[in-house]
């Protein structure tokens, strides 16, 4: 937490307006509008704005929709919440994120059935934006329209541009595992205001205007609460400076392993800033001397939390026998990248001790150290 947060919370007790409605909801909804030059909703999660999302995007039963393999479940099991059916897509090497050149391959093929996907969905993982202009192209091409789920990915950038802002509809995570976080919340945007207001309705149970309580519509209790969006505002104030001190933590690993063979940090593409939200790391056993799973059971060893890089969803037993484009990246990915400690507060000398641990795992480095000392 910032010095924001306590004191916006304090106010929005004080006024008394604790539940969802209030300043704090209306000030977030207008400073994200001011950060993305969008509209914004604030709703209960990330995964709620995924939902909402597909929705506006009109997605329903039995609509296909793409969605990269490699992701956490909440980006895609709003396609089930719609009884849609996801096709997954592998990752690409040089981001990480949806491979551009599977998905042309793919709208491609499916243009000349005429069976195009009703939605892409694309994630922005670790902090790192996808390769947004391809996508951007071919989704255009064929008119399929983009939700990018930026929930790991506030405070990166894609060429200057905000992520979350280049597709159709766009999603933030306010979860407590994200680079800032109101405890819980989520947030979308999007460029039409009345998709935005539909949003905003279907998440306070689509109640019909008027005092009685009307339905036309199925609606969801998906809204934000006051108090959330109170802390939220406090850490979009500390934003810049959580992804400076992301940032810091990888670029130090990264150099405290300089001299290892077989680890090396999560590729930085050059078209946007990369917030290393998390910091991953691949790991090649061969000449790091350890697999990843034995990394991590050393680290956790040592009480050093470390986990494997996201399970692909072509992998998971809940979409067995969905369709998958490759895989073979993204599974590549699972098997070998590890997520050391992260946290924007992580001093230098809890760094250090994981960091030696890292080269305590490697059976190199006594190798290294006494070539050094000749
Ligand atoms: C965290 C996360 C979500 C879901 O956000 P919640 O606020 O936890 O519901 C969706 N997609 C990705 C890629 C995430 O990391």
């Amino acid at each position: 937490m910032g010095t924001w947060e306590r004191r916006f919370v304090e106010e929005a007790f004080e006024e008394n307006w604790i539940s969802t409605v209030g300043r704090h909801l209306n000030e977030l909804e207008r400073e994200f509008a001011e950060y993305t030059g969008l509209s914004a909703v604030a709703l209960s999660s990330g995964t709620a704005g995924i939902h909402l999302g597909l929705k506006l995007l009109g997605v329903t039963d039995g609509d296909e929709v793409v969605s990269p393999t490699l992701t956490f479940a909440g980006g895609c099991n709003p396609i089930l919440y719609e009884r849609a059916r996801p096709v997954f897509i592998d990752s690409e090497r040089r981001s990480w994120n949806l491979d551009p050149e599977l998905l042309t391959e793919f709208l491609e093929k499916r243009a000349k059935r005429g069976k195009l996907p009703k939605a892409v969905i694309v994630a922005h993982l670790f902090g790192q934006c996808a390769d947004m202009d391809p996508i951007l192209e071919v989704c255009g091409r064929f008119e399929v329209p983009i939700l990018e789920d930026a929930a790991e990915a506030l405070g990166a950038d894609y060429r200057g541009r905000v992520p979350g802002t280049l597709g159709d509809v766009g999603v933030f995570s306010f979860n407590g595992n994200k680079i800032i976080t109101g405890s819980t919340g989520g947030l979308l945007v999007a460029s039409d205001q009345e998709w935005v207001n539909k949003a905003r309705f279907w998440s306070t149970q689509a109640r019909d205007p008027g005092a009685d309580y009307r339905h036309s519509e199925l609606g969801y209790n998906y809204r934000m609460s006051n108090v959330v969006a109170a802390i939220a505002r406090g850490q979009m104030r500390v934003l810049k400076e959580r992804v400076r001190q992301r940032r810091a933590v990888a670029f130090r690993y990264r150099e405290a392993f300089s001299d290892l063979p077989g680890i090396t940090l999560m590729p930085q593409a050059e078209y946007g800033t990369h917030t290393n939200w998390l910091s991953c790391f691949l790991i090649d056993e061969e000449h790091f001397g350890v697999t990843r799973d034995d990394l991590i059971a050393r680290l956790h060893a040592a009480n050093v939390e470390a986990r494997p890089v996201w399970k692909p969803m072509h992998t998971q037993k809940l979409y067995q026998g969905t369709e998958v484009i490759g895989g073979a990246v993204a599974e590549d990915l699972n098997l070998r990248g590890i997520c050391l400690p992260s946290s924007s507060s992580l001093s230098d000398e809890e760094q250090d001790f994981v960091i030696e641990r890292v080269r305590d795992a490697c059976p190199a480095v006594s190798t290294v150290k006494s070539t050094k000392d000749v």
